[in-house]
């Protein structure tokens, strides 16, 4: 089995001084056993891999385009994220709701990032209202079949999948480690049904107010193999705890 991994998602937050600082803090205590990856913002990139050194804390991206190259003011592109890191977390839920991304969209970026030899972190999840309508598993499963619709079914090894679901990002409410089980479990029929070998091997995270205290419980579900991790990722103790928690 895979070695737990657990993404931090610092978003749009931190000067370069406290990227900084951070980065050397996660860098200096990685946690064995398990790969830890740290996501800045795109300015930061660099100087946080320069921070990270020979440390063997991964770097990732939050976004990228879905084009390679070209007249695309203001987008990074894949393969120049190639250069700097090996990670890029692909449909975020706030790039959904804020910045208009669609499954098809979305499903773009994934190959982007595939094409350049990175790895997608590809999010998926509910919202509250289709989750109290019942409809958690069938948005997740559309979300799946829309965002890697691009992909050959064996290049979906490639891939990992974070269950976000939206009303447990930044709220402070996560999902018990019972509902995200039992999601994990969903989202792994639908990868076995679409390749029996990739499906039941493919990372799948668990991502929403993952925090020190509860990251234990919601990691130790046979199907969850990490976490992605916002808020909590920018405290280094906070993040390095969830680290140790993630270890089998
Ligand atoms: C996220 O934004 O991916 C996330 C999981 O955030 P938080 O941990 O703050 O809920």
């Amino acid at each position: 089995m895979a070695s737990p991994l657990i993404v931090g998602n610092w978003k749009m937050n931190l000067g370069l001084r406290d990227a900084l600082a951070l980065a050397v803090a996660v860098g200096d205590a990685p946690v064995t056993g398990v790969q830890m990856v740290v996501c800045p913002p795109f300015p930061w990139l660099v100087p946080v891999r320069d921070a990270l050194g020979g440390s063997p804390v991964a770097l990732g991206a939050q976004n990228c385009a879905s084009e390679p190259q070209g007249a695309h003011t203001g987008e990074v592109s894949a393969p120049m994220l190639a250069e700097l890191c090996r990670f890029v977390i692909v449909g975020h839920s706030e790039r959904r709701a804020t910045y208009g991304e669609t499954d098809p969209i979305i499903a773009r970026k994934t190959r982007a990032v595939l094409e350049a030899g990175l790895t997608p972190i590809v999010c998926v999840g509910e919202n509250l209202d289709q989750r109290q309508r019942g409809d958690a598993v069938a948005v997740v499963h559309a979300h799946l079949a829309g965002s890697l619709s691009e992909i050959e079914p064996a290049a979906i090894a490639r891939c990992i999948v974070a269950y976000e679901p939206v009303w447990a990002i930044g709220t402070g409410v996560a999902a018990t480690a019972d509902d995200a089980a039992a999601m994990a479990a969903a989202i792994r029929e639908w990868l076995v049904s679409i390749h029996q070998d990739v499906g039941s091997t493919l990372p799948i995270l668990y991502g929403g107010s993952v925090t020190a205290t509860n990251a234990a419980a919601l990691l130790a579900p046979e199907d969850i193999g990490g976490a992605l991790v916002g808020g909590a990722s920018l405290d280094a103790v906070a993040f390095t705890a969830i680290a140790e928690a993630a270890r089998r």
